[in-house]
């Protein structure tokens, strides 16, 4: 089995590893195979060598995934630890940021460097390479907006880099929307260059990284076991007769409605909680319970932005 014939690394692989307690949801079944790489190195090796029919699934860390119960096949790919964690000065207003790197660590470390237009990050609890899959943003920035180059390497261990033109709505090569971009599947980002847009003064940065924080804490339930916004906006920002998913599962009568121990949170109704024994499914059930609630009361057929990832489990 190809499990048993892995290709050697200097990093950790681990067999029949749990994920859900690397997931915000805390729920999940395991991955088949856990590849914790050391560096790009021996990323890159690993992929070369493992037999092109084994599936690889990329993860961040899960703020906006819901992983299914039976777990995921093949082997899954997690950037973690120290070298995987950097963010580093990189020229002129420039950050250079590895890919398990926190969105928070981005915002603070460009605080320190005096480097504006780069706090919005602080608001979105993942790391820099979910961030490129979801054009992860939030108070008027996302991603597309600061991102320069995007390093990665592809499913057959080649490295690839992306230039500037990226930073652009409807590129042919990276189309970045909103909350999502076409980023290719089979290639994991390992790094991105992100430029502000000038000079800040470090102290008033802080300041602007405070106030997001306090904002967060008063409007969404952030000390629970959540996803994030859980259905994309049917109409994204700046687009004429906005409506807010929130709003529409609001007026479906949604708020608090629960499934098993999964709950839509009463303090922001686009979000889903875990309140502490709640499955996959259950998470799961109750967004398509609210799908089709608000498809029947308002007519919207709304768009998950959580992705749910792996195998269902099999009936016991
Ligand atoms: C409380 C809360 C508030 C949130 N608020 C916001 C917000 O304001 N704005 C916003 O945009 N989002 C928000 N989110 C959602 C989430 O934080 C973002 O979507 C974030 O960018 C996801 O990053 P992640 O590391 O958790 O990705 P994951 O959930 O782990 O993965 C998401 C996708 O990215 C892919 N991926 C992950 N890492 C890599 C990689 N290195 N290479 C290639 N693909 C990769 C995965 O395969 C998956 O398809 C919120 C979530 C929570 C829980």
């Amino acid at each position: 089995m190809w499990r048993d014939n892995l290709p050697p690394v200097r990093g950790k692989l681990l067999r029949d590893q749990a994920l859900a307690p690397y997931t915000w949801f805390r729920v999940g079944g395991p991955a088949d195979v856990l590849f914790l790489p050391k560096d790009e190195d021996d990323l890159a090796d690993f992929l070369k060598a493992l037999p092109e029919e084994v599936p690889v699934h990329f993860m961040g860390v899960a703020s906006n995934s819901i992983i299914r119960d039976g777990g995921i096949e093949g082997v899954t790919i997690r950037l973690m630890g120290g070298y995987w964690g950097k963010v580093e000065p990189a020229g002129p207003h420039s950050l250079f940021a590895r890919a398990g790197a926190l969105d928070l660590a981005v915002a603070k470390t460009a605080a320190k460097e005096g480097i504006a237009g780069l706090s919005f990050f602080s608001g979105i609890p993942g790391s820099v390479g979910g961030a490129v899959r979801t054009n992860a943003g939030c108070y008027g920035r996302e991603l597309k907006d600061v991102a320069n180059q995007i390093e990665g390497i592809t499913r057959s261990g080649e490295k690839v880099r992306f230039e500037a033109e990226i930073a652009q709505y409807g590129d042919p090569k990276i189309d970045f929307s909103y909350r999502h971009s076409n980023f290719p599947d089979d290639i994991i980002v390992t790094g991105i260059l992100l430029t502000g847009s000038g000079d800040g003064d470090p102290a008033a940065l802080d300041q602007e990284i405070a106030e997001h924080q306090l904002r967060r804490a008063e409007t969404q339930p952030i000390r629970e076991k959540t996803g994030g916004s859980t259905f994309a906006n049917p109409d994204p920002p700046g687009t004429p007769n906005q409506r807010s998913s929130w709003k529409l599962v609001d007026a479906a009568g949604c708020r608090g409605l629960k499934v098993g121990g999964a709950q839509v949170s009463e303090k922001h109704c686009n979000f889903l909680i875990n309140t502490g024994e709640a499955s996959a499914a259950d998470i799961e059930a109750l967004g398509e319970l609210v799908r089709a609630r608000v498809l029947d009361v308002t007519g919207v057929d709304l768009r998950w932005e959580i992705r749910r990832i792996g195998r269902l489990k099999a009936p016991e």
